[in-house]
């Protein structure tokens, strides 16, 4: 069974220590950040955020709710940016991740438009940006591992409020039914069981999901269904599709190849 995340949004108090926790266990740069009418800080994912809270005032007659989600890759269970990335670097683990390979990534950024959720950013910022997102704190081969160490994701040990829940998917769909079932407070669904064929984080709620912008027109139907029956219905596409992203890996190879090359016959370096 493969691991997932159960978050609370009724328990969540803003406090962005998941935020910071993933910052720091990752070596991520703080983001430059401004005032927004939202209260985000920053409002979205970037490069360098790969997990941010949003806040939402949620108003029903007197009573005002102020509300807070964190929101991260989903590490759906059938990845539609896995599917979309011709040079495998993006993977899906039997352990639940959706894993990153920035040294096979040649910068297409297909897994951008495939992804229902807006998740993985592009490296503006860089000469030569990739993409980025959260990695669940698993790294097989790398010192930001903790999943294989047993260890929960850095931003899950940080949640002061218990309002993030790891473990077993299977074992955290029952609880997040059982809570559902036993307070009349919850939205009755739990958001991740089946959207875009199920995710590895699920959310329950107080309030609509809507509010944050969580997508409530994601297909059940896992979408590499899609992917590849469109590829097989276009063989046109698919070929020239073919040809242009193998010309755009050799040109992105050659690219870095040249970076590391004059980085290399830098000065002092
Ligand atoms: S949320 Fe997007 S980036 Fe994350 S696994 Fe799903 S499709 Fe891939
Ligand atoms: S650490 Fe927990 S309570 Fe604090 S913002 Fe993150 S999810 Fe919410």
């Amino acid at each position: 069974m493969s691991k997932a995340v159960l978050v609370d949004i009724s328990k969540c108090i803003g406090c962005k220590g998941c935020q910071v926790a993933c910052k720091q266990w990752n070596d991520l740069p703080a983001a430059k950040t401004s005032f927004s009418n939202d209260l985000g800080n920053p409002s979205d994912g970037s490069g360098y955020t790969w997990t941010h809270v949003r806040f939402r005032t949620v108003e029903n007659g007197d009573e005002v709710k102020y509300r807070f989600a964190k929101h991260q890759c989903f590490h759906c269970l059938e990845p539609a940016c896995v599917s979309a990335c011709f040079a495998r670097a993006l993977q899906k683990s039997p352990e639940g991740p959706v894993v990153y390979y920035p040294h096979l990534c040649v910068g297409c950024r297909y897994c951008m438009l495939a992804c229902p959720f807006s998740v993985p950013k592009y490296e503006w910022e860089k000469t030569f940006p990739l993409i980025s997102k959260c990695q669940f704190c698993f790294d097989p081969d790398g010192k930001y591992d903790r999943m294989r160490h047993g260890m929960k994701p850095a931003c899950v040990s940080t949640c002061p409020t218990g309002a993030l829940q790891y473990g077993e998917r299977g074992e955290l769909l029952v609880q997040a039914w059982n809570k559902i079932n036993s307070n009349t407070k919850y939205v009755k669904h739990v958001y991740g069981e089946k959207e875009a064929g199920g995710t590895s984080w699920l959310y329950i709620s107080d309030v609509p999901f809507e509010t944050f912008g969580f997508r409530t027109d994601v297909t059940t139907r896992p979408l590499p269904e899609y992917t590849e029956s469109y590829m097989r219905m276009t063989p046109v596409v698919a070929l020239s599709w073919g040809a242009l992203l193998t010309g755009m890996f050799l040109y992105t190879k050659r690219r870095n190849e040249i970076a590391r090359e004059q980085h290399d016959q830098k000065p002092g370096l």
